[in-house]
């Protein structure tokens, strides 16, 4: 099959239109609601000047804008994105419907609660079954996206260990090398000080290095099980055991549900507290680096026993609650052990009501389905793809995989020159999207696979044939890789140039903008 992108030569939405086009009518403000909330008087210090330089331009070419940078975009509506640890999984059209139900997005968060009785419920019975599935006892909605909730639960850490007058002596927190970037930097930013352990040649923590860096310094530990590198930590109890001895807390980063759900609770391994990323494992969609959401749980513990404070009065956001004498939904505020507020309001609710219908729609046999299905798509893959010549697979190869898994070009790298970027571009050219590469950092020449439970049979052997034919082209002839992809919309990028802050940073395209002209009002 031959794949070809589209090819546009697309302006910015800033260099389209002209003055006076029209895309959209704001409607009329109601004379019965005008009458009820009066003149509303701008203070003339935020009064602009002149109008923003705003795009002038008609539906019709803001469709065409939009429909043609799309041809030249890859999302899971195209293919297989079989990117390891970010679960990019296809996303339940049916979640769509409901989140973008009007009645939904025309909402205020500022609406009487008696006026929002359905979303209440909503969100009421979502908090209950994320706790349910991770095994713990109270969950928060309030993070934003995985990293948010992280740092969420970091604070909830330090919050437990200053109501108990120990956090002079608890600055530190634990945390593998094969976690996920966010791990180390959320403890960072939580204020704590990031040991980092080696993982064995198994994949498993090791043991000895985890005994040699626990300390009465210990604030807490942070495991993603099963790992990045998709293996079941075996020995998790015994982690749990060390760790509680020296009053630390278990944090689980649980971005990735889709190996364990249904099977394993992080709450029956020992875990105090938890993420979930409803934008991994609940099919919401990732878009563009955002909404995500992050919700947190926790498993119920005293932290003043005198003063009757327990971990669930640290959680922060407003929580809703069930009145069963009124029959009536409301918030919980912050109270005072709370850590406050990390978003406003109720956090990201259209993810969330997308992460609410699809446990609504797959029940608890289906979630377990989910796993299953996940589960075997990874082994699958990994069954095809092991022992081709330019592969290798580090790290207990003969152990199954949960839902994802870490192969290495190392081989083809060391032995031809074609690296784990070289085979990425080789997927992308044939019209697949490329796994997540060079993570974990413990893997040489990474190539991370998940496929999650949404994808088919036949497109994982389309896959694995592509990484073989790949392979057989490097060894035949090692230049060739390096001119893909010739078949995308935008050739080889220029990684280093790319990643270099002056050119990735928002500041940067605004002065591109005002370089262009197209930001006068910018001041
Ligand atoms: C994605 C991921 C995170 C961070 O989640 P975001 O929503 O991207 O902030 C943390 N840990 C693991 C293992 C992940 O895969």
């Amino acid at each position: 099959m031959v794949y070809r992108q589209a090819k546009w030569d697309e302006p910015l939405i800033y260099e389209l239109g002209a003055p006076g086009r029209i895309g959209f009518l704001v409607p009329e403000v109601e004379e019965e609601i005008k009458k009820e909330v009066g003149e509303i008087k701008v203070p003339d210090k935020v009064k602009r000047s002149e109008p923003p330089a705003l795009p002038e331009i008609s539906e019709f070419e803001v469709v065409r804008h939009f429909v043609n940078l799309s041809q030249m975009a890859y999302g899971v509506d195209n293919g297989p994105v079989p990117l390891g640890s970010c679960t990019m999984k296809y996303n339940p059209k049916i979640a769509f419907e409901i989140a973008n139900d009007l009645r939904v997005t025309y909402l205020h968060p500022l609406q009487d609660e008696r006026t929002v009785q359905g979303l209440l419920e909503a969100l009421y019975h979502l908090q209950k079954w994320l706790a349910n599935i991770v095994g713990m006892d109270a969950c928060t909605l309030n993070p934003a996206a995985g990293a948010h909730g992280e740092l969420t639960g970091v604070l909830v850490i330090r919050k437990y260990h200053e109501l108990k007058g120990q956090l002079d002596k608890k600055t530190e927190i634990i945390i593998p090398d094969s976690a996920h970037g966010t791990n180390p930097a959320s403890s960072s930013m939580g204020g704590f000080r990031t040991i980092t352990i080696r993982s064995d040649a198994d994949g498993n923590v090791d043991m000895e290095a985890l005994k040699a860096a626990v300390s009465e310094k210990t604030a807490g530990l942070m495991l993603t099980n099963p790992s990045t590198l998709g293996l079941f930590e075996e020995r998790i109890l015994e982690i749990a055991e060390i760790l509680h001895e020296v009053d630390a807390l278990l944090y689980y980063d649980g971005a990735n549900l889709n190996g364990i759900m249904g099977y394993a609770r992080p709450g029956d391994m020992g875990f105090d507290i938890a993420h979930i990323n409803i934008h991994k494992t609940f099919g919401s969609p990732h878009g563009g680096g955002g909404p995500g959401a992050g919700p947190i749980c926790i498993k119920e513990r005293d932290v003043l026993p005198e003063k009757g404070v327990k971990l669930s009065d640290l959680l922060p956001g407003f929580i809703v609650k069930y009145d069963e004498k009124t029959g009536k939904y409301y918030l919980k505020y912050p109270g005072p052990y709370s850590i406050g507020m990390v978003k406003a309001f109720f956090g990201n609710v259209g993810p969330l009501l997308w992460g609410f219908t699809y446990i609504l729609g797959l029940g608890s046999q289906g979630l377990k389905e989910v796993t299953e299905q996940c589960v075997i798509n990874t082994n699958y893959f990994t069954k095809l793809l092991k022992g081709t010549k330019g592969y290798d697979l580090p790290y207990g190869p003969e152990r199954f995989r949960k839902h994802e898994v870490v192969f290495s070009a190392e081989p083809m790298a060391h032995e031809v020159g074609v690296t784990a970027e070289d085979v990425a571009k080789g997927l992308l050219d044939a019209g697949f999207y490329a796994p997540t590469i060079y993570f974990p950092l413990i893997v040489h020449e990474a190539l991370m696979v998940e496929f999650t439970d949404t994808e088919t049979k036949e497109n994982i052997e389309r896959y694995v044939a592509r990484m073989k034919e790949i392979a057989e082209i490097a060894y035949k002839d090692p230049k060739e890789p390096k001119k893909w992809p010739v078949n995308t919309a935008k050739g080889r990028i220029d990684t280093v140039r790319a990643s270099h802050p002056k050119f990735v940073t928002p500041t940067w395209r605004v002065h591109v903008l005002r370089e262009k002209g197209l930001l006068r009002a910018l001041k």
